[in-house]
C-alpha cells in the first residue's frame, strides 16, 4: 500500500483535513437505496452527496486516461484501485466548499478504508448501513433502467459476491468501533427516510458551520442571499 498512499498524500493539499470535515459513509449492497436516501438527506440536512460510483462513471465519460480501466472494472463488478477513487473523492470534497459529506458506496473493502483514513486523516462520524435482502436488491436493480452497464443479472451477481466478501467486513470493522447505524432498507422510500432522519437529525445538531446553517430544513424561511450577507457581516 505504501507507494499508493504516498503518491495520493502528496496530492492532498492539507487544507481538507485542517477543515475537520464531517464525513458519513453510506454503505449497503447494490440496489439497497443509498443514492435515493442520500438525495433526501441532502435536501433536509445540507450535506454534500458524493457517490463514489458516480464519480467513477464521470471519470469514464471525461475521457481520462484511467477511463478504460475503470469501465472494465465496473463491468466486472470489481473494485477500482483505492488511489483512483480516493483522488476523485478528495477533489470533489475540496471543490464543494462544504464541510459535511455523505460518501456513498465507499469504502468497499478494507484496503479502501485504510487508504482513505491514511491519506485524508479523516475518520467517519458514523456509518449509515442500509440492510436489505439480496432478492429485493436484485429486483430493484433489474427494474430501475438507469442505462447502467452493470445492471444486468450477470454483473449483479458478481457485485453481490464482492459486497459480501469485501464490503461487509468494512461495515463489521466500523460496527466494532460502535459507529454503525443500521437501517432496514427493505421498506418503501418514505418509511426508510423516517428511520434515516431519526439518526441524522440528532447528529446534525452537533455539526457546526455553514452546512448546518444552510441546511434547508432550518433555512426554509430565509433566502440564500440573506444568509450569505449574514456570513459576510453585512
Ligand atoms: N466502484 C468502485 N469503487 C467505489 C465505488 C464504486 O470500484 O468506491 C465500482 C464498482 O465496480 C461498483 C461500481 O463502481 O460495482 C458501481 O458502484 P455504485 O456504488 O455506483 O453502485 P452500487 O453497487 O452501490 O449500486
Ligand atoms: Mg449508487
Amino acid at each position: 500500500m505504501g507507494s499508493i498512499v504516498e503518491s495520493a498524500k502528496q496530492d492532498a493539499n492539507g487544507s481538507l483535513a485542517e477543515k475537520k470535515p464531517t464525513v458519513v459513509f453510506v454503505l449497503g449492497g447494490p440496489g439497497c437505496g443509498k443514492g435515493t436516501q442520500c438525495a433526501n438527506i441532502v435536501e433536509h440536512f445540507g450535506y454534500t452527496h458524493l457517490s463514489a460510483g458516480d464519480l467513477l462513471r464521470a471519470e469514464i465519460k471525461s475521457g481520462s486516461e484511467n477511463g478504460t480501466m475503470i469501465q472494465n472494472m465496473i463491468k466486472e463488478g470489481k473494485i477500482v484501485p483505492s488511489e483512483v477513487t480516493i483522488k476523485l473523492l478528495q477533489k470533489a470534497m475540496e471543490e464543494s466548499g462544504n464541510d459535511k459529506f455523505l460518501i456513498d458506496g465507499f469504502p468497499r473493502n478494507e484496503e479502501n478504508r485504510a487508504a482513505f483514513e491514511e491519506v485524508t486523516k479523516i475518520e467517519p462520524a458514523f456509518v449509515l448501513f442500509f440492510d436489505c435482502a439480496e432478492e429485493e436488491m436484485e429486483r430493484r436493480l433489474l427494474s430501475r433502467n438507469q442505462g447502467r452497464e452493470d445492471d444486468n443479472i450477470e454483473t449483479i451477481r458478481k457485485r453481490f459476491k464482492v459486497f459480501l466478501e469485501s464490503s461487509l467486513p468494512v461495515v463489521e470493522y466500523y460496527d466494532s468501533k460502535g459507529k454503525v447505524r443500521k437501517i432496514d432498507a427493505a421498506r418503501p422510500i418514505g418509511e426508510v427516510f423516517e428511520s434515516v432522519k431519526a439518526i441524522v437529525a440528532p447528529q446534525n445538531e452537533k455539526v457546526k458551520g455553514y452546512g448546518r446553517v444552510l441546511s434547508l430544513e432550518e433555512s426554509e424561511d430565509c433566502d440564500i442571499v440573506h444568509l450569505r450577507s449574514m456570513f459576510e457581516g453585512k
